[in-house]
């Protein structure tokens, strides 16, 4: 089902023409955030070989398996992600609230996971379009930073690479399954405790020193 909203980009008031449509909720208050611990390495939920199915598949090291019955291995790769930072003439950037675990009610940043075969810059343009309904202008690269995903018992190892846009959207669409709000932060003040991931942190420090006051 699909499940978004159309708002102002001052993200003040919804869509005239969306009456049918849930009102987005913006929530400004730093309410109290719980973030679910599972920590769960490939080494601690992985028991048989997925090949021939013998209990005897062991990790040699934390990103390689080995099926002693078999002979199958099975590497542990970073699972690529892209993320952008949508900044304002006012030096402002832009973040989504979390609408679902991993880390659930936290600030995130706009993107998501890299389909197969797909480039960066494209999966983040769909990921956009997805979770803001907006198309991306002109986008320059950050850099990349680690982070680990804990989802439904499994912690995955992905290498996010991060873009800076200026934002110039008249009007998003939010899906709500995927983002609670949008809200403006300015980057020098904010507490990077709110942020939901590492990577996410680390691109806002390099961001920052790209764009010193
Ligand atoms: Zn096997």
């Amino acid at each position: 089902m699909i499940h978004n909203t159309r708002v102002d980009a001052s993200f003040g008031k919804a869509h005239s023409g969306a009456s049918s449509m849930p009102t987005m909720r913006l929530r400004l208050d730093k309410r109290r955030i719980s973030v679910s611990v599972m920590d769960q390495t490939a080494d601690k939920v992985f028991e048989y070989c997925p090949k021939c199915g013998s209990p005897e598949f062991t990790s040699l090291r934390r990103d390689l398996f080995v099926c002693k019955q078999c002979g199958f291995h099975y590497h542990i790769n970073a699972a690529a992600a892209s993320g952008v930072l949508f900044y304002d003439g006012a030096g402002r950037v832009l973040f989504t609230l979390r609408a679902k675990d991993p880390a659930k009610g936290k600030l995130g940043l706009p993107g998501g996971f890299i389909d197969l075969g797909e480039t960066a810059e494209d999966g983040l343009r769909r990921e956009i379009r997805e979770e803001i309904g907006i198309e991306v202008g002109a986008m320059n690269y950050i850099g990349s930073f680690p982070n680990t995903y804990p989802y439904k018992g499994l912690t995955y190892r992905t290498l996010d690479l991060f873009f800076e846009s200026k934002w110039d959207a008249q009007q998003v669409e939010i899906d709500l399954d995927e983002v609670d709000g949008l809200v403006w932060e300015d980057p020098f003040t904010l507490d990077s405790d709110r942020i939901a991931f590492e990577s996410m942190r680390q691109a806002l420090s390099r961001w920052k020193s790209m764009h010193l006051r």
